[in-house]
């Protein structure tokens, strides 16, 4: 009798710890908090309030150098990766991306093919109509105005026979474009397209085309794993799932007129590479993480959750010399005392003391090795207020502060700024994975270098 009782408490107690164990290992992966910084979306939600928008810092990348790489190749235990797991087959998802930072009075259409008028959500055709070029389109009291006709509708999408047709602000795209009257009398533009034609787009938009093809790959797989994310996490009722700025990641459309020049936002090879690795994406016990990335990390990555209340485990810090050609791998620049009074006022004002002069800025944590952002001390000779390098970055970031990982040496009339990198460092580090691809490595070994413990897996879409 014992000894059965023994057995039994055995089973139980096993039981109790297996359903512990199981509750602990899904609480490690909560879904993500629903902070929403944004009108129309539920995105990255970042931990401080001040922080700044995610970017990846696609502009003022310099050119890439074509000299021969001299680095070692990786070791050879690095290239011990796991087969991608095949997901079941399901239906391509539409992206939804907001074309304008926000709504406007007025906005650009014109439409190179002919195309149907439709109301959103309904098939019923309100209107036929040949090609257009340049109109209008703006709010009515009662709905849309396009060009001179008026419409007593306030969401309308645009159709076009065949694709890309559609073209808002100067930049022509794929799918359908909807148009909403929103409240104030102002139109917002949405380009709802399929979603490996969005990733051809964001590979040219995001990465330069000279940039090796496994990074170019390893690209495509995060933006897609990115915009698969947010429309997962993305609110009821939102209009779109991504914008089409770094504040999502950079999307050009299929091409662009700048001044008088025709730019492609996505090209031969960049559809190649979305081929290359259709359907493929990151992902953390089962799940699609937000893929963040950035331009350059200069030496080392930041831990996801310094600075993003959603990131995920594989958003670890991880060393990365691979991006030492990039011109932003340490920069520097100066601001004078009296820039740098003025562009921190509204934090200033934020803190309570809109008045206060700061007449010395100390370091007080550094930037680690391995982590972290670093943090100062601003004293007005009364009191001391602690402000951190992305805080900083947010407010002297158009100063020429490309990063938030910087020191700062106080040189009287102005402070000199020493830093590292381009973007907030977390995630792929795109010029390190240009010099990984470059280094013989492969798309799926770069993504592991950047999100260590995730797995590759591949959708397949009908
Ligand atoms: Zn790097």
């Amino acid at each position: 009798m014992r000894n059965t009782a023994s057995v039994w408490c055995l089973i139980v107690c096993t039981a109790l710890l297996w359903g512990a164990w199981k509750i602990s290992s899904s609480a490690e992966n909560p879904t993500p908090p629903a902070l929403q910084l944004w009108p129309f979306s539920r995105r990255a939600p970042a931990k401080s309030p001040n922080a700044p928008a995610p970017q990846s810092g696609p502009a003022a990348r310099p050119s890439v150098s074509a000299a021969p790489d001299t680095r070692p190749t990786p070791p050879a235990s690095a290239s011990a990766t796991a087969a991608p797991v095949n997901l079941p087959p399901e239906p391509m998802p539409d992206i939804r991306v907001a074309l304008l930072p926000k709504a406007q009075k007025s906005v650009n259409l014109e439409v190179s093919q002919s195309f149907t008028v439709r109301e959103i959500g309904t098939e019923k055709i309100l209107q036929r109509s040949e090609k257009i070029g340049n109109t209008i389109v703006s709010a009515t009291a009662q709905g849309l105005r396009i060009g001179k006709k008026d419409w007593p509708h306030s969401k309308l999408e645009i159709v076009p026979s065949q694709s890309p047709g559609v073209w808002i602000e100067g930049h022509q795209y794929r799918g359908t474009v909807r148009l909403y009257r929103l409240s104030g009398n102002q139109v917002f533009a949405v380009n709802v397209l399929p979603l490996e034609d969005y990733v051809a787009s964001v590979v040219d938009s995001e990465m330069p085309s000279a940039f090796p093809e496994q990074a170019r790959q390893a690209q495509a797989v995060i933006a897609r794993t990115y915009a698969l994310y947010q429309r997962a996490a993305v609110e009821r009722g939102a209009l779109a799932d991504l914008q089409a700025s770094t504040k999502s990641q950079k999307y050009l459309g299929y091409q662009y007129r700048d001044g008088k020049k025709l730019l492609a936002g996505e090209s031969e090879a960049s559809r190649k590479i979305a081929a290359a690795t259709r359907g493929q994406v990151c992902q953390f016990r089962g799940r699609e993480f937000c893929t963040y990335y950035c331009a350059v990390c200069g030496g080392s990555t930041v831990r996801g959750t310094d600075f993003f209340a959603d990131a995920a485990p594989p958003l670890k810090s991880v060393p990365c010399e691979f991006c030492r050609e990039a011109r932003l791998y340490r920069w520097q620049a100066e601001i004078s005392r009296t820039d740098f009074q003025q562009a921190l006022a509204p934090w200033l004002k934020e803190k309570g003391q809109p008045h206060s002069v700061v007449k010395t800025v100390s370091l007080t944590r550094k930037t680690s090795g391995q982590s972290g952002y670093p943090e100062f001390d601003l004293r007005d000779g009364r009191q001391t207020l602690r402000i951190t390098g992305p805080e900083l970055r947010q407010y002297l970031g158009p100063l020429g502060l490309y990063s938030p990982r910087f020191s700062i040496t106080d040189r009287g009339q102005t402070l000199e700024f020493h830093g590292q990198g381009h973007g907030h460092g977390i995630g792929l580090c795109q010029w390190g994975a240009r010099g990984q691809a470059l280094a013989g490595r492969s798309c799926q070994q770069i993504l592991q270098h950047y999100y260590p413990g995730m797995t590759l897996a591949v959708h397949t879409w009908k």
